[in-house]
């Protein structure tokens, strides 16, 4: 079948039905990972899966996973008042007593500095102390913190009484043996801003004391990831993998029963059009997530990573889609190839024009390291004028509701069935384009023209203390390279050549392999980077540090010494893409 006409009919296909059964359900399960909840959960979706007749395993690998018992914050002194807290997973277990200092601290204005924002924090009056400081505990700030010798760290979260549940560890996925040294180290909490406002009066009186108290089950537990898989009929070796996570805090309806529900649906309908389909989805439900950062993705691209690597065509991510109030669209993560693809779909099934972001790291992205293209994750937001009005502040999920996430208000109501359907028609039409075009719809030519606006970006930093000459000419013959790619694509695309559509497929991919990891990632390809945020193209990144150091610092040098290096990795991936794109080019088009 024809794909506009395939595309139409599988849009009309969808409905609300199985997805808001399962939406239903979860929202009655409290899913730690590898607990007795989440497992009724993996129940519900493989009963439903078999009843469709769908195809799937379920793995139970262990993963390190860490759960939050109890926390409290209690002041000492003639009046002991205690204060009611959370631990977030991997926090460190036990008590610490000390006086308390507060030190003030930005929030975030949006998802994109949401997991980025530091604590600037240093010497004496922080050393050994219990540190009281704004916003949310996250990895970045944590760290901080650590680094300038806090005893024990305090967030005061932003609404008056809810209080966010997280996950403080810098490690992404289950740590190995070489990552143990990199362990968050602290005691940290959150609080509501009411108590903030108490601890931070106290903190103003001269020697005033608290004690915090955390407990924490941190151990090896199994936990279930179930994969599904609809077959393609020319293809099948090449596949798309959809994927969200299926652990919650608490009921967790809008992060992520949501997410659970949409691939649940994406499974039904691509099933029932599967001998239309060209090549395979596969689809999958992690644990490890929200307690063991992402494990169960990394797990599964570390187990799978080969087959990963050869066969992908491209991951993509379903988190806190369908929520209410989300009615837009101008904070959704993709890589720059699958911009067009992407923004054409949704201003196609919704008249908006999409905006696009530099996707996080953060969620179940944990392919970049293996290089596969991406595209989605948060989706669709709540707009910015409606968040305002709610009091809601930035947060990293349930569609920009801060009320309900990662709290006890994660309810039925968080989800609306309408925008739920029409973001799993966004997720239908892109991954069916992706799956039955006769060529990849990604465009690296906009990869190429990203990565050269970095290096532009980093050589004007540095200005006459380092030559990006050599980044800047490579860059430029890829991108000769990769514009008579995208001509011959086009071409192929409209042909009927089966054979050599598959031959420029895999330089599609191929690309990706390099670009994606040389854009994202700082560490070798078979391992992860932790969860802290990675500047673009990170081997010239020390570039930005140039411009701050005085003339004659001897600071300079050694950022030059890493300039160099990473300068030299660069041109090498760059040639590497460019000789694979040429030899497809001299096959095609022999001279
Ligand atoms: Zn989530």
């Amino acid at each position: 079948m024809e794909l506009a006409s395939l595309e139409k009919q599988m849009l009309a296909e969808v409905n609300v039905d199985e997805p808001w059964k399962l939406v239903e359900k979860f929202a009655t399960l409290v899913r730690l990972s590898g607990s007795r909840e989440e497992k009724e959960a993996v129940e519900y979706l493989t009963s439903r899966l078999e009843a469709l007749g769908i195809r799937f395993t379920v793995y139970e690998p262990e993963l390190y996973i860490s759960w939050p018992l109890s926390a409290q914050v209690t002041s000492l002194g003639l009046q002991e008042q205690v204060f009611p807290a959370k631990a977030p997973s991997f926090s460190v277990s036990g008590t610490v007593e000390g006086e308390l200092v507060y030190v003030p601290r930005a929030h975030a204005r949006g998802t994109e500095e949401f997991f980025a924002i530091g604590v600037e924090a240093r010497g004496p009056a922080v050393q050994g102390k219990v540190v009281v400081t704004d916003g949310l505990a996250l990895p970045k700030g944590v760290r901080d913190l650590e680094e300038a010798g806090a005893a024990a760290q305090i967030y005061v979260n932003p609404h008056p009484e809810l209080i966010h549940e997280g996950i403080i560890s810098p490690i992404w996925g289950s740590p190995g043996w070489e990552d143990l040294p990199h362990r968050a180290r602290s005691l940290v909490v959150n609080v509501s801003a009411t108590t903030g406002e108490v601890l931070k009066r106290l903190a103003a009186q001269e020697g005033a004391r608290v004690r915090v108290e955390t407990r924490l089950d941190e151990r090896w537990r199994k936990c279930p990831i179930v994969v599904a898989e609809v077959r393609g009929n020319q293809d099948p070796d090449e596949f798309v993998l959809v994927h969200g996570h299926l652990d919650s805090w608490h009921y967790g309806v809008g992060d992520n029963a949501v997410g659970n529900a949409a691939l649940l649906e994406l499974a039904r309908v691509f099933h029932k059009f599967r001998s239309h389909l060209r090549r395979t989805l596969r689809l999958a439900w992690w644990s490890g997530h929200s307690h063991g950062r992402y494990a169960g993705s990394t797990w599964y691209a570390d187990t799978f990573a080969l087959d990963l690597v050869e066969n992908c065509v491209a991951q993509s991510n379903i988190d806190s889609v369908g929520c209410r109030w989300a009615t837009n669209f101008d904070e959704v993560m993709w890589m720059s190839e699958a911009a067009d693809l992407c923004a054409d779909v949704i201003r196609h099934l919704t008249g908006q024009q999409a905006h696009g972001v530099r996707p996080l790291r953060a969620g179940d992205y944990s392919f970049n390291n293996l290089g596969l293209t991406a595209f989605y994750m948060l989706l669709s937001n709540i707009p910015e004028d409606v968040r305002r009005k709610k009091g809601f502040y930035a947060v990293g999920g349930c569609g920009g509701n801060s009320d309900a996430w990662h709290t006890e208000r994660d309810t039925l109501e968080v989800a609306d069935p309408e925008i739920l359907v029409r973001d799993i028609r966004v997720y239908v039409a892109t991954l069916l384009r992706v799956l039955n075009s006769g060529v990849y719809p990604f465009d690296f030519r906009a990869t190429v023209a990203e990565i050269r606006g970095h290096i532009e970006r980093y050589a004007q930093a540095a200005g006459a203390r380092f030559d990006f000459t050599p980044s800047l000419e490579e860059v430029d013959r890829l991108a000769r390279a990769v514009e008579q790619l995208w001509t011959v694509g086009r071409r192929l695309d409209a042909s009927t050549d089966r054979e050599r559509q598959k031959r420029c497929n895999r330089v599609l991919r191929e690309l990706a392999r390099w670009l994606v990891p040389l854009n994202y990632v700082r560490r070798e390809r078979f391992w992860h980077d932790p969860a802290l945020e990675v500047p673009p193209v990170p081997a010239l990144a020390a570039a930005e540090r140039l411009a701050c150091v005085d003339a004659g610092d001897p600071t300079a040098n050694f950022i030059q010494v890493d300039l160099r290096r990473g300068q030299n990795h660069v041109v090498w991936t760059l040639r590497q893409a460019r000789r694979a794109v040429e030899e497809f080019l001299r096959e095609v088009e022999p001279a």
